[in-house]
């Protein structure tokens, strides 16, 4: 007899060395997610920035999280989510328009380790609320990630992001959360970015857990739709959303951001 696990079925430490290679297949995501940010401005095309990904991944030997997964199997390397499409928009013709938030998700595998995260970019000039919409969403996944640490518990995670962005009015999804990631891309448990019990809750966060915690705020409400291609997920009042991803493992001394290029030493 002994105390309950605290750690949910299916969930997985990694080892120091596997934690470094997935640090080689975060280093791929913060390069392409980099370039790419580079690339947006009115008038080019999602499909451009998935391109500019696929290149990323030739070149670094690496390979897609993205393409293939789910059914119907996703046909791009990046997601790209623009305007009131919060997550798992699909590249293609699209036009990114002045005023508009683009959201970027972007996963690659280096040696069957995956690396996963998102930014959101502002196309040209965009309104203020817009704005600060993308902060404040930026704001709570870097309060989540400083507290992915030995000691800690997972619904610190979704009350640190609660904390930024509830006082702001904005809206949090529910049904989609973060989640673990190792050999593959989703691995458990999910990472809710909600804590209706508050902080101090659920799984422990132990050395060599690895997770990818991605929250997706928007300006007006919370639900959401799914279009016609059932993969792009749009707010239902159709007011615009952001969405903001890194993948971290949790080290003796805290938070090592593996998708960020300076592992989050400026921003933890
Ligand atoms: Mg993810």
């Amino acid at each position: 007899m002994g105390l309950r696990s605290r750690r949910p079925r299916g969930v997985t430490v990694k080892t120091p060395e596997q934690v470094q290679k997935m640090r080689q297949a975060g280093l791929v995501v913060a390069e392409a997610l980099e370039r790419m940010t580079e690339a947006v401005r009115p008038g080019v095309t999602t499909g451009a920035l998935d391109r500019i990904a696929r290149e990323v991944l030739e070149r670094r030997g690496a390979t897609s999280s993205f393409l293939g997964y789910g059914d119907p199997g996703f046909p791009a390397v990046i997601c790209a989510s623009v305007g009131a499409e919060v997550v798992h928009g699909i590249p293609g013709e699209r036009l990114l328009e002045e005023g508009e938030l683009c959201s970027i998700d972007f996963g690659a595998i280096v040696d069957g380790w995956h690396g996963d995260a998102a930014v959101t970019v502002p196309v040209g000039r965009c309104a203020p609320e817009v704005l600060a919409l993308n902060a404040v969403t930026e704001q709570s996944l870097w309060a989540a990630l400083r507290t992915v640490r030995p000691g800690g518990h997972l619904s610190d995670i979704g009350a640190a992001v609660e904390g930024v962005v509830r006082p702001h009015g904005y809206g949090l999804l529910e049904d989609y959360t973060g989640h673990g990631i190792g050999t593959a891309m989703h691995e458990p448990p999910y990472v809710p970015n909600l804590a209706p019990k508050g902080p101090g809750h659920g799984m422990d966060l132990d050395v060599g857990i690895v997770l990818a915690i991605e929250p997706m705020a928007t300006l007006g409400t919370a639900e959401v739709d799914l279009l016609a291609d059932d993969w792009t997920v749009v707010t239902a009042d159709r007011r615009q959303a952001a969405h903001w991803e890194h993948t971290v493992a949790v080290t003796p001394d805290g938070p090592w951001v593996l998708t960020a290029h300076d592992g989050g030493a400026s921003r933890l």
